[in-house]
């Protein structure tokens, strides 16, 4: 339910409204808007006189239930955009990011290549998989801890944050360690374990949309780390599984609106898996970035035709050169603002 408190409530009295929400077992979410102080209580199926008893408390104005089966992650529980704060640029509330780098870390000079001319070409953060999920158990999985210490590497060089992928809740202590942001994949993106262990993990987290989720359930994922007490969550839609084979994946461009009409969360496009090849990446981030996505996250390798995995997406650095100088345009004419990380 959601405790909406009058105007010119205290301090004491939202306090105890807190107070009275933990102590019959919900979890509490303040959200102090210009206007009035919104306190969502989550948790199972508020009875009448739950509700009730809540109304009645010192400066309470109304208490409504959720309708939506997520909570934290709805905009009714926070009217207002999450903006995630990076040392290098900000996403949400009109803030765009942009995440590139490999689809894997295959090694130290492959990485600290695509990290230096990501970075010279404006990205806000480096990606790259240490751990890498394949649809076959003999194509190349990752470096691991090796390919973690590269990403390190490559942000003490170029002071770029880290987002990688975590493949099980095992692994979260150990990539948290290195990463800034915590990757699920699409094929995990249901996998309740893991997203209670990122929402204990302490770091944001990059949640890509299974590509066969319907947005109502890509938000109750996201709701599973929220629910954790980690509200710093990116979706990002990636495409999905439709008749059409001409693509890899059909990029769902009206994720984009759906979502940001029913969470405060950043939204992300990315372009590289949808695409499947190099030549559709570009166009399918503009229209991301046009139907209001909050950042993207692009693959681009130095040499992508030598790539261990997903070679034919990857883009070569001058295609990627293009995309952010597209991308800074469309930005520019969105209203919107693009960080420009300080070169160091
Ligand atoms: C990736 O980002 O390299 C990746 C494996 O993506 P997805 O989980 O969206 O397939
Ligand atoms: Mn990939």
């Amino acid at each position: 339910m959601l405790i909406v408190m009058k105007r010119g409530h205290t301090e004491e009295e939202l306090q105890e409204v807190v107070r009275e929400i933990e102590k019959v077992g919900y979890r509490p979410h303040v959200s102090r808007g210009v206007e009035t102080t919104l306190v969502g209580a989550i948790g199972r199926g508020p009875t009448p006189e739950l509700m009730e008893h809540f109304r009645a408390l010192p400066g309470v104005a109304e208490v409504i239930p959720i309708s939506k089966p997520y909570k934290l992650a709805s905009l009714e529980v926070q009217p207002f955009p999450t903006v995630l704060e990076f040392p290098t640029g900000k996403t949400g509330g009109g803030h765009v990011m942009v995440a590139a780098g490999p689809c894997g870390v295959e090694s130290r000079e492959q990485t600290l290549k695509a990290a230096r001319y990501v970075k010279a070409h404006g990205a806000h953060m480096l990606r790259g998989g240490a751990f890498k999920p394949r649809t076959s158990p003999y194509a190349f999985q990752g470096l691991g801890l090796e390919g973690l210490k590269i990403l390190a590497e490559a942000k003490r060089e170029t002071g770029l944050p880290i987002v990688t992928e975590v493949l099980s809740p095992e692994q979260v202590e150990l990539v948290a360690e290195y990463a800034d942001v915590l990757q699920i994949g699409a094929r995990n993106a249901q996998n309740f374990a893991l997203l209670q262990a990122v929402g204990e993990a302490g770091k944001p987290v990059l949640l890509k949309r299974g590509m066969s989720m319907t947005l109502e359930e890509f938000l109750m994922s996201a709701e599973y780390i929220l629910s954790r007490g980690n509200m710093r969550v990116i979706l990002v839609e990636r495409g999905i599984r439709t008749f059409e084979k001409a693509t890899r994946f059909t990029l769902d461009v009206s994720a984009v609106p759906v979502l940001k009409s029913w969470t405060h969360l950043p939204v992300w496009i990315d372009p590289s898996h949808p695409a499947g090849k190099r030549d559709w990446v570009i166009p399918l981030a503009l229209a991301g970035l046009a139907a209001g996505a909050d950042g993207l996250i692009v693959e681009t390798h130095p040499e992508p035709e030598k790539a261990l995995s997903d070679a034919a997406q990857q883009l070569h650095e001058h295609e990627f050169a293009e995309l952010m100088d597209k991308v800074r345009r469309l930005v520019a004419a969105l209203d919107k603002t693009l960080a420009t990380p300080v070169l160091g």
